[in-house]
């Protein structure tokens, strides 16, 4: 499918999709049923320097922009791959980037842009408290040069396959705060020392292949210096990241849906039944054609919500709104992929039931599409504030 103006990404999208042809859709496929990790996949994307597309040149990365590093999560979700393998290192990295200082930069971000160090864990999820984020019970208490964690997480990604996590916690009480989203924190942790000394792991087989898993604290020790900007405004730092990981988000979506679509579109043109395509019965064209002009809709609020970030303008409207459209749209393109192959659409091998899982992670996570309602409700069109 393509859109009738010239793409100003093109030769990012060609390089990406050559890489993408040595990882078929079989190679996914495998990975999936084996629930192992695209290491090789990850591996080539970072040794061509996608990874550090954020990373400032001045620190060895490319310096790119958000609306670059999109077009990379979408091409991967598009040439048949999960960006969800590797897409929290973009949006962690805008974290360091913003607020971390300068010797925590120099220290890490060079070694992450050679693609020694890998940042793709965010730790922030809480099993009793859930998307109510203020009320997370993990604490981080300081003890001379260090901070004492203890508390418990869930849901945290890529565990296993980081070297180093942002780990959100309260280093002052919430009863003696005046507002329930100060006192909070967030630090660097390095996985390599703290799994097995005060952080246990514990794995969440769940229905996509996602590494995602249970965080126990237990008087895990982090050096004081571990931690990112001021004491206490942590909250605000995860809230600025959010917006860079929903439009992030968004653009896989759109990825997955340009996937779904030319599947589907293909298929319905080639598969007889009744003595002609199925793709003649208008029964059968549209919801293609609606779950088309859904992705379309979305991806133009994709990039307006990348053009905002870019500018450092507010875009918490926009990337809620993408993530929101774009979730949708993936979704529905999913269903009529998966409904018009018919019987076959639940075999393994054409590869629909996996994206069809992986695509519909995104209505629960990492927001679910309720709290965006309530977000634009609330902050957008001013209604009264619900909870
Ligand atoms: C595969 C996977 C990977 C993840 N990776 C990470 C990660 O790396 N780091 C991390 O910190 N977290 C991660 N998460 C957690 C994810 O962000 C949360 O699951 C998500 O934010 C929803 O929180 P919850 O599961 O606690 O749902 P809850 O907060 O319990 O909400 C459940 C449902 O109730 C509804 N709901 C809740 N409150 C309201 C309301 N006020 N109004 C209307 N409806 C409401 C929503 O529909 C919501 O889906 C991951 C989750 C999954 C499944």
């Amino acid at each position: 499918m393509q859109t009738s103006r010239p793409d100003p990404h093109q030769d990012m999208r060609d390089a990406l999709r050559a890489l993408c042809t040595d990882f078929p859709d079989a190679y996914h496929r495998d990975v999936d049923a084996r629930r192992a990790y695209p290491e090789a996949f990850v591996d080539a994307l970072t040794k061509a320097g996608w990874m550090a597309a954020l990373i400032p040149q001045e620190y060895g990365g490319s310096g790119l922009g958000l609306t670059e590093a999109s077009v990379i999560m979408e091409e991967i979700n598009r040439c048949g791959g999960n960006s969800g393998a590797c897409h929290g290192q973009m949006y962690n990295m805008g974290t360091l980037l913003r607020h971390g200082s300068e010797s925590q930069k120099k220290q890490y971000l060079p070694a992450i842009a050679r693609g020694d160090l890998r940042l793709q864990s965010m730790g922030v999820t809480e099993p009793t408290t859930g998307t109510d984020t203020t009320r997370i019970k993990t604490t981080a208490v300081r003890k001379g040069d260090r901070y004492l964690i203890n508390g418990q997480k869930v849901w945290i990604s890529r565990i296993q396959h980081s070297d180093l996590m942002i780990l959100l916690a309260r280093t002052t009480p919430l009863a003696e705060v005046r507002r329930k989203s100060e006192g909070m924190s967030i630090f660097i942790v390095d996985l390599r020392d703290a799994v097995g000394n005060g952080m246990t792991v514990r794995p969440i087989p769940n229905m996509v292949n996602h590494e995602t898993n249970e965080l126990f604290f237990e008087n895990l020790e982090i050096p004081a210096e571990n931690l990112i900007g001021e004491e206490g405004t942590g909250f605000r730092y995860i809230l600025d990241g959010l917006n860079a990981e929903r439009t992030l988000i968004a653009a896989e979506c759109i990825g997955d849906g340009y996937w779904f679509i030319d599947k589907v579109s293909r298929y319905v043109k080639e598969r007889v039944v009744f003595g002609r395509p199925i793709g003649q019965n208008q029964g059968v064209q549209f919801p293609i054609a609606e779950a088309y002009i859904e992705i379309e809709a979305a991806n133009l609020m994709r990039w307006k919500a990348c053009e905002l970030f870019d500018a450092h303008l507010p875009c918490g409207e926009q990337a809620n709104m993408a993530k929101y459209l774009a979730a949708k749209a993936s979704w529905e393109a999913a269903n009529a992929c998966l409904q018009f192959h018919g019987g076959f659409g639940f075999a393994c091998e054409y590869d629909i039931e996996r994206k069809f899982r992986e695509t519909r992670l995104y209505q629960v996570a990492p927001i679910s599409t309720n709290l965006i309602l309530s977000y634009v409700a609330e902050h957008v069109l001013g209604l009264p504030r619900s909870f």
